[in-house]
């Protein structure tokens, strides 16, 4: 990552107290939605497969439930802070009432770098992080999910450890499970193929169509390359795309000028979304510098990866060319950034509406799960769509009638249900 490094609670806490304002929130509302409602912070003491013990720091943060049950992933990575969780769950309060599901916002996570973990080493994390919040969670609490560097298995692993301690079956305890497991078809492909929903209404309402639209696309996990995934199906090029390389410790973009292979790529990329640098130049692909996918002139950005990638020394580089943003990840645009997108008069849809179709499609896992009825791919997608589709329309609406950026109208719809939940609720 370059450019300034901005504390993503702050950022989150800055772009609430804004809103706050322009919606006029009394005090007490504001005290009350500005930081988390409840906060665990842990020890999950592992026994290695050395025989060594080594401790590491879990968290689970809960930010709001006057809407439904806390809901938000478990991240596993190295550079995971306190803050980073508070500020993801502060997102997920208002990605949730965005979409209008009826949950809360929550995130978890572990300090810890899974590169460096065996299976069982990883396993009894998971088992270890259950254990230690068992009181505080539940389908009817708080729902956890898959993020960065977990996966299905790890929920699996979970809810595993959280049936036994509660003594019954309980698959709404957590999302993201193992087609066949409790898993709902469509979860896996859901936010990448959300972030492009949103992509195909904001090209469509600028008279653009998806068969002529170019990409550049930061990361190629889970997000990313199901938004690939769809945008290709819609007959769209991506140009370019990054991701991290763990031996170097640093990015790199993989560009090819008539469009990426998305099936070639994935038979380099390792189960953590890194594609193998040498296998891409064989394959043709030219490796570029890490922040290169912001460069390229295309009509489309998403980014998919981690926070901070559009700031102010990032957005500047942005081409010409680019009429949309579409944030695949979780806060990947600093303020200062955003200052930069907006006066270059790119349409951004902010994260927690682009990336909210994995939160949806979790929200249609639980309603399979507690009802024991799964449905069809085909039903699950149709159903993302329509959703995804009806919360841009509202926030694109918003932000026409009001001339404010996507942003604030996502914030303005967002934040004004959870008061207004909080309100009736007599808690303000
Ligand atoms: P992932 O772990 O599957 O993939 C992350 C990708 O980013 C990998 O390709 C990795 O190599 C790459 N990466 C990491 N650091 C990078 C850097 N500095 N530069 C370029 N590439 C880098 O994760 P994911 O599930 O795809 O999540 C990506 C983002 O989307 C995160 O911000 C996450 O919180 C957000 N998100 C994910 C979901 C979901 O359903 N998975 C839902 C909503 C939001």
């Amino acid at each position: 990552m370059s450019g300034e490094s901005f504390n993503p609670y702050r950022m989150a806490q800055q772009q609430f107290d804004g809103v706050a304002e322009q919606l006029g929130l009394d005090q007490a509302t504001r005290n009350l939605l500005r930081v988390p409602d409840r906060e665990m912070h842990f020890n999950i003491p592992i026994r290695m497969d050395d025989g060594s013990y080594q401790v590491f720091r879990g968290f689970r943060i809960q930010h709001n439930d006057a809407r439904g049950p806390c809901k938000g992933g478990i991240r596993f990575h190295p550079q995971e802070t306190v803050d980073t969780v508070r500020a993801l769950s502060m997102w997920m309060t208002w990605k949730t009432a965005v979409v209008d599901i009826p949950l809360g916002g929550g995130k978890g996570g572990v300090i810890c770098d899974p590169h460096n973990l065996s299976m069982r080493e990883q396993e009894a994390l998971c088992r270890g992080w259950v254990r230690k919040i068992v009181q505080y969670v539940g389908p009817e609490r708080d729902v956890p999910a898959p993020d960065v560097m977990t996966s299905g298995q790890h929920m699996l692993w979970m809810l595993d450890e959280y049936e036994q301690l509660v003594g019954h079956k309980a698959p709404g305890f957590i999302t993201g499970k193992p087609i066949g497991l409790g898993g709902s078809l469509g979860r896996t492909e859901a936010t990448g193929f959300g972030v492009i929903y949103a992509v195909r209404e904001a090209l469509g309402e600028q008279g653009l169509r998806m068969e002529h639209t170019t990409a550049s696309v930061q990361g190629f996990g889970n997000v990313a390359q199901h938004a690939i995934e769809l945008l290709h199906s819609y007959g769209g090029k991506v140009l370019c795309v990054s991701s991290w390389d763990q031996k170097e410790q640093s990015a790199f973009c993989f560009r090819r000028k008539d469009g990426v292979d998305l099936k070639q790529l994935r038979s380099m990329t390792n189960s953590y979304g890194e594609i193998s640098r040498a296998k891409a130049a064989d394959a043709g692909y030219e490796v570029l510098p890490g922040d290169d996918w912001i460069t390229q002139e295309v009509d489309v950005l998403i980014p998919a990866a981690m926070e901070n990638q559009i700031n102010r020394d990032t957005a500047p580089l942005i081409s010409g060319s680019v009429k949309i943003i579409a944030e695949g990840a979780n806060g990947p645009t600093t303020p200062p950034g955003d200052a930069i997108v907006h006066e270059k008069g790119i349409w951004l849809i902010p994260d927690f509406l682009a990336n909210a179709g994995g939160v949806t499609c979790s929200y249609f896992e639980q309603v399979q799960s507690n009802q024991n009825y799964f449905w069809t791919r085909d039903e699950v997608i149709s159903k993302l769509d329509t959703k995804m589709t009806d919360a841009y329309y509202a926030v694109s609406q918003m932000a026409r009638r009001r001339n404010i950026p996507m942003r604030d109208a996502a914030y303005m719809i967002a934040i004004a249900r959870v008061a207004e939940a909080c309100k009736m609720r007599g808690w303000v």
